[in-house]
């Protein structure tokens, strides 16, 4: 099957690539980014690289018009931007979503498109099941425009799917792995990562007792290469995560563990690292049921094996 992938080049679109691959399809990547992270795909028979954005409609009418499936994942993630560049993230991820959307009705395109964990926001219900509540703070907080840009995108999937046109959605809920990140920017692991690897203490913020559930990038890319590949699960929202979860000061010893690192741990305030356009969200787990029973996923890789693996790539690459 012919695919495209936007933002392919990125850290999930780069092993859902592998993996679509590997599954013999052919895939095409829209990536205005650097292409570091599918360099060893590069020169592959079924692989194409175009270096472009989703905000430029005439390439991405071309290339929608070619394939079967899209895969949406382009966007601008990370909390430096939701605090750094809201502007940025609104756009690409309101606009870039609005673009892909109207492409694929134009060609009658099966879409399926990457939203996230933030749009439960910090709703005190857990575990989240697909249809729950979305509880955010004030637009005064930049940390919300994310969450509500990717709310908006899949309003808008909604919207174009009661026209007619296929749609399924996948919330990711920290995925990490190879390739994350730059060390040191970025999402938490890859912050930790930087610091482990000089040796420098790892920066908790507060007492370290907010959860995530991290998953492992193999997992996320095959529940959602499944939820692409599988026309059944039109119209449905998926969570893509583990349930299993783990305390940031948890995380932290861990890490330090499994590397054999002299670094300690050192406890700083929220406000050091990200100023007062920030908030933090307690606790976050995904109700992964409906992952497993209709995405034909079975056990997950545990976060000591998945750790494991993504410090020895980072190591390697270091
Ligand atoms: N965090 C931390 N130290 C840091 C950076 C982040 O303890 O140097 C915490 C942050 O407060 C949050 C968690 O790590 O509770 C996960 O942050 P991340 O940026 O990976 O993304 P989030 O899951 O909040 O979207």
């Amino acid at each position: 099957m012919k695919i495209l992938i936007t933002g392919g080049g990125g850290f999930i679109g780069s092993h859902l690539s592998e993996l679509l691959l590997a599954q013999d399809h052919e895939v095409f990547i829209l990536e205005p980014g650097g292409t570091a992270k599918v360099r060893h795909l590069i020169g592959h028979p079924r692989f194409r690289v175009v270096r472009d954005s989703v905000m430029n409609v005439e390439i991405l009418d071309s290339l929608v018009a070619q394939v079967e499936i899209v895969f949406h994942l382009a966007a601008v993630v990370g909390v430096e931007h939701y605090v750094g560049d809201p502007y940025e993230v609104l756009n690409v991820n309101v606009n870039g979503t609005q673009n892909v959307l109207k492409a694929a009705f134009k060609y009658g395109r099966r879409v399926v498109f990457s939203s996230t964990s933030e749009v439960y926001g910090r709703n005190p219900k857990l575990p989240w099941s697909e249809d729950d509540d979305r509880v955010l703070g004030s637009t005064r907080i930049d940390r919300w425009c994310y969450s509500t840009s990717k709310a908006v995108g899949e309003h808008f999937c909604f919207a174009y799917r009661k026209l007619g046109l296929p749609v399924t959605i996948v919330r990711f809920f920290n995925i990490y792995g190879p390739r994350l990140d730059k060390l040191d920017v970025g999402r938490i692991i890859t912050i930790f990562m930087g610091q482990l690897l000089r040796g420098e203490p790892l920066t908790v913020i507060g007492d370290g007792k907010q959860t995530r559930c991290f998953t492992y990038v193999t997992d996320a890319v095959t529940a959602t290469a499944n939820a692409g590949l599988r026309p059944e699960t039109d119209g449905a929202i998926f969570n893509i995560g583990t349930d299993v979860e783990t305390s940031i000061l948890d995380l932290a010893k861990l890490m330090i563990e499994i590397s054999g690192s002299s670094s300690t741990i050192k406890f700083v305030r929220q406000e050091e690292v990200y100023g007062s356009s920030y908030e933090d969200i307690g606790r976050r787990v995904p109700d992964a049921r409906r992952m497993h029973e209709r995405l034909g996923i079975g056990e997950l890789v545990p976060l000591r094996e998945g750790l494991a693996k993504t410090i020895e790539w980072f190591r390697s690459e270091a």
